[in-house]
């Protein structure tokens, strides 16, 4: 069934990539650029990611390097100097690589030595796509090409006249082994920043289509030459990689052996039109097409596939959990702290066989070790908190995409809610820190020793009601669900009536005594209650009124927006990246940088006031996010601050993944279609849309009025028909 699905959207989309319409002239792999968030550092970010060309959710990246050092931020846009070109795998640049090895193509084989094998180069002799990154190497007068395929890659390499031409193969760690054996380059490298057991390896293999004559490994470089090359000549590189085996790699490479390269790239530029093209936007700018699918592309390239396809044709994978070899799909490189919000509701509602393996995914690590990983690259880091790999699997499987076994989906039932009585003995953010006090307290005290202790209670409770949910669709019996349901309203333990904010709370019940709602840390993650006080996904209702009120809610959200971007970073000793995003928004203490307040503009349609989450929507929409490599306002974070965009422009948001339940906004486009898996298609039009017209004024439901601020995921499903009429009045009422 599900392929018969996948060859209808297939079908449409052919039709849609070669129409005359001029809102869809370009297919839209073609109005992604992957430059987009590349201008960061440490102390700034405007997206901290790295120009990667991959398949959708593929098992290696390919990316330019800038730096000739291992670090977190390899790829600098304002650099003038590419040092070569990497298989990485890095999810974050706060988390680093692993398994990666790199490529330079030389003119002359002599150049090999790091300091000598940078090539200057300009951004205005490079295509930086999805499906194809191309540069010219000026120093070496080489242009490359990359084009990926899942576990694999076709490069390129057009050389100059020259009698020493070649590459050098980087397998960029001490522990490295590289060969050559009838012309077929192999070898392995173990580096990595944790995560992993000690038989950890990424197994690669290189062919060349130019026989290789001269072959020469010095350090962790593997230098080979082709005797010469004449002026234009083009050498094509396959190159494959496996996490299991030597054999594995030389299978995998058969993803692109003996296809030639523009057979790579076409077979890469057809996957990226499939799966980007299953949301047709049209109505807006050229530049806001293209920073639409530049996001929808981001949200689309993480958790990365880990498995692999063996000789029988089944996925199999290593585990880094284990170190095992054993059967079936693993996703990994992803922080369920971020993309539990809207990147994994994303991919449910689009991408629902991608959703559905993930859960696979999710069962095979139950079996594998006691936890889920809350951040895994690609086995567990300590990164970040709560239990939010509950919610990914909870919605999920709440939403019908388990294809798993009872016997399975118990296991993982089990294993979730180990995690959340025990911590995991090497990384505490797998588990549940701090569960004693939770569980006797109803909250983490701020004075046991935890850190963040009031955003661990609000995630805790929100995720303790994602159990519960889980625990219903699994047709668990009440006593064992119960407890769960009771816990999620743990959050009421940490608001304090007299500032009408969350707070530290003593062991002794007492609130903080020092208290700032612009202190960043200490309690709170990466943030300050401004932030976090909104952290009620599951009860927005409740926390109404606790803050006395739709009134009174209104008024303390209006507040976020209305202090100034004031901020005390004495927990930090610095102002942290995060901070500098928020202060230089302009939207006051509003910090959509980071994860924690990425919702809570879609609270004022909770409270009555769907008028000013219209026009904070499209604020943010227009300010910052663009398609530049300055255009995101924050750490893009695995797909996460794409997704938002993603659903944002389509004019709604999934407040609380698990409720099914997704807040209008403001509709970015003229017309969306959101060509469903199910074979139906959820079509939003917003007449008279202009960046002024951002208030809708009328809407309606498949034709009929309504004057509710919710659409539901069973009417998405069935492909409702919305249409709105913008205005630039805000209709108050
Ligand atoms: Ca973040």
């Amino acid at each position: 069934m599900r392929r018969l699905y996948a060859a209808l959207i297939s079908a449409v989309l052919l039709v849609s990539c070669s129409s005359d319409d001029v809102s869809v002239r370009t297919c839209p792999a073609d109005y992604v650029s992957t430059l987009c968030g590349t201008l960061s550092d440490h102390s700034f970010s405007n997206g901290n990611v790295y120009p990667a060309t991959a398949l959708p959710w593929g098992m290696h990246s390919w990316s330019p390097m800038t730096s000739d050092k291992a670090e977190g931020w390899f790829y600098r846009y304002e650099a003038h100097k590419i040092t070569g070109f990497k298989q990485a795998h890095q999810p974050s640049p706060w988390i680093g690589d692993y398994g990666q090895i790199a490529i330079m193509p030389l003119r002359n084989t002599d150049d090999y030595p790091a300091d000598r094998r940078a090539s200057l180069f300009s951004h205005k002799s490079e295509q930086a796509k999805p499906y194809l990154y191309s540069v010219y190497l000026a120093d070496h007068d080489i242009r490359i090409e990359i084009a990926p395929s899942e576990r694999a890659a076709a490069i390129r390499l057009t050389y100059p006249e020259s009698g020493e031409s070649g590459f050098v193969l980087d397998a960029l760690s001490p522990r490295s082994e590289v060969s050559i054996e009838d012309g077929l380059i192999t070898g392995r490298t173990d580096n990595n920043c944790g995560g992993v057991p000690d038989n950890f390896a990424n197994y690669f293999v290189v062919k060349s289509s130019k026989p290789v004559t001269s072959f020469n490994v010095e350090g962790d470089d593997a230098i080979a030459g082709f005797g010469g090359t004449g002026r234009g000549e083009q050498v094509t590189l396959y190159i494959a990689s496996s996490f299991i085996s030597p054999e594995q790699a030389r299978r995998n490479l058969l993803e692109v052996e003996g296809r030639s390269f523009d057979e790579v790239r076409d077979a890469a530029k057809d996957r990226w039109n499939e799966v980007l093209g299953r949301i047709e936007v049209s109505g807006g700018s050229e530049e806001q097409m293209r920073t639409f699918y530049s996001c929808l592309y981001r949200a689309a390239l993480f958790p990365r596939k880990f498995y692999e396809i063996d000789a029988d044709g089944r996925p199999v994978h290593y585990s880094p959990f284990n170190g095992e070899v054993r059967p079936g799909t693993l996703y990994t490189d992803s922080g369920s702290w971020d993309v539990f919000r809207a990147q994994c509701p994303l991919l449910n509602l689009v991408y629902p066989e991608t959703a559905s393996e993930i859960i696979e995914s999710y069962a095979g690590i139950a079996r594998e070790n006691d936890f889920l990983p809350e951040w895994a690259s690609p086995g567990h880091r300590n990164c970040m908190i709560g239990n939010n790999s509950a919610s990914i699997v909870a919605d999920g499987i709440v939403k019908g995409l388990s294809n798993l076994s009872k016997e399975l989906e118990d296991t993982l039932f089990a294993t979730i809610v180990h995690g959340c009585t025990n911590v995991h003995p090497e990384i505490p953010s797998s588990g549940r820190l701090g569960h004693e006090y939770y569980d006797s307290l109803g909250y983490i005290p701020c004075d046991a020793g935890i850190r963040e202790s009031v955003a661990r209670t609000l995630e805790y409770a929100y995720n303790d009601w994602c159990i519960y949910r889980l625990g219903e669709a699994l047709g668990r019996s009440e006593s064992e669900t119960a407890p769960f349901k009771s816990r999620s309203g743990n959050y009421r333990n940490v608001f304090d009536p007299a500032t009408r904010l969350m707070r530290g709370r003593l062991s002794d019940g007492s609130f903080e005594p020092e208290f700032s709602p612009y202190k960043w840390g200490g309690v709170f993650t990466e943030g300050n209650a401004w932030h976090y006080s909104w952290s009620v996904l599951h009860d927005v209702e409740g926390l109404i009124s606790l803050m006395g009120g739709k009134d009174g809610f209104t008024e303390m959200l209006d507040s976020v927006f209305v202090v100034p971007p004031v901020y005390d970073d004495s927990y930090y000793g610095r102002r942290i990246h995060e901070i500098a995003e928020m202060q230089a928004a302009d939207m006051g203490n509003y910090a959509h940088g980071n994860q924690p307040a990425q919702h809570i503009i879609y609270l004022y349609d909770y409270a009555g006031q769907p008028h000013k989450a219209q026009y904070w929507v499209r604020e943010v929409m227009d300010r910052l996010y663009s398609c530049a490599p300055d255009g995101y306002c924050g750490d893009e974070d695995n797909g996460q601050t794409s997704a938002w965009y993603v659903f944002s422009a389509l004019g709604f948001y999934p407040v609380c993944p698990i409720s099914g339940e997704y807040a209008i906004g403001s509709p970015l486009f003229t017309k969306a279609t959101l060509h469903l898996s199910n074979g139906r298609n959820v079509t939003i039009k917003a007449r008279d849309n202009s960046p002024a017209n951002r208030y809708i004024s009328v809407a309606r439901k498949n034709g009929r009025r309504f004057d509710g601020h919710f659409v539901s995921y069973e009417e998405l499903m069935d492909g409702v028909r919305l249409d709105f009429r913008m205005s630039s009045r805000p209709d108050t009422e």
